[in-house]
């Protein structure tokens, strides 16, 4: 069972400090829910256990089974089992999706033990079709076109062939139609496991009626300021923040 342990965790982006102390544990088999208005840190958190070279972290530790997540690289991190659907995922011109999504699973299995071509495309093409990607989606350049939704479908697809101990999802509901967020959830869903944590990132609550987190936190100005359960998330959408920032004193 993967334990996923942030301490303290400070980072800057050019100069200005964005995270201001951030913990929180994820254990296998559990979902975390991060909320928070926009630009208070939570891409930033992202991006920032991922190794992101924009982002310098500057205090605490993130720990992956008590390794230190910080002093890999970036490669490495992804390797050891962390994966982020990012919220803006970048396009790659001339690398086709199936090319990047088999170099990603061969990179993790290691050398000597990469995948055999059959296998990979069995396996791709069945992830796609839980997904209802269309199957001429493995041989177009990775995002390249794409709309929004088929973005996020295309990372949650890279997150069940990559199979990993730590899913970090950023966002995933922005730009899916109702039908695409069901599909795309119960794909998450079907990946919940003792074997697995999740951080699942929104800034609305209707995500969280397809995926039910176990815990959520709110985050605001660069901290976790408030943690509690499910109930916590509909709070949240039915008044928005302003009740937390008054209880903490909070002002912007
Ligand atoms: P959230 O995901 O909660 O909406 P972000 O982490 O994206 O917030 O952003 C937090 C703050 O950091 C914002 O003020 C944003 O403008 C700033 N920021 C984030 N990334 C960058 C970047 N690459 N360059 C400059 N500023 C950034
Ligand atoms: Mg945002
Ligand atoms: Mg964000």
């Amino acid at each position: 069972k993967p334990t996923f342990k942030i301490v303290g965790l400070k980072a800057s982006v050019e100069g200005k400090e964005i995270l201001k102390g951030v913990d929180l544990e994820v254990k296998g088999g559990e979902v975390h829910a991060v909320m928070g208005p926009n630009g208070t840190g939570k891409s930033t958190l992202a991006s920032a256990i991922m190794g992101h070279p924009k982002y310098e972290v500057t205090e605490g530790q993130v720990l992956l089974n008590g390794e230190d997540v910080l002093e890999m690289e970036v490669d490495e991190r992804a390797r050891a089992g962390i994966f982020l659907a990012m919220q803006y995922p970048s396009e790659i011109s001339g690398v086709t999706n199936a090319d990047f999504m088999r170099s990603a699973i061969n990179a993790k299995r290691g050398e000597g033990n990469e995948i055999s071509l059959i296998k990979f495309i069995r396996m791709m093409e069945e992830k796609m079709k839980a997904l209802e990607i269309d199957p001429q989606f493995m041989h177009r350049y990775l995002n390249e076109g794409f709309s929004g939704g088929e973005k996020k479908r295309n990372e949650i697809l890279q997150m069940l062939m990559l199979e990993p101990s730590i899913c970090i999802l950023d966002e995933i509901d922005s730009g899916l139609d109702i039908d695409a967020l069901k599909v795309v959830s119960e794909a998450v869903n079907s990946m919940r496991s003792e074997d697995r944590g999740f951080l699942i990132i929104t800034h609305y609550q209707r995500l969280l009626n397809y995926i039910k987190p176990d815990f959520v936190h709110v985050m605001m100005q660069g901290r976790i300021v408030k943690s509690g359960g499910p109930e916590l998330a509909e709070r949240l959408e039915a008044e928005g923040y302003d009740w937390i920032k008054e209880e903490l004193g909070i002002v912007d």
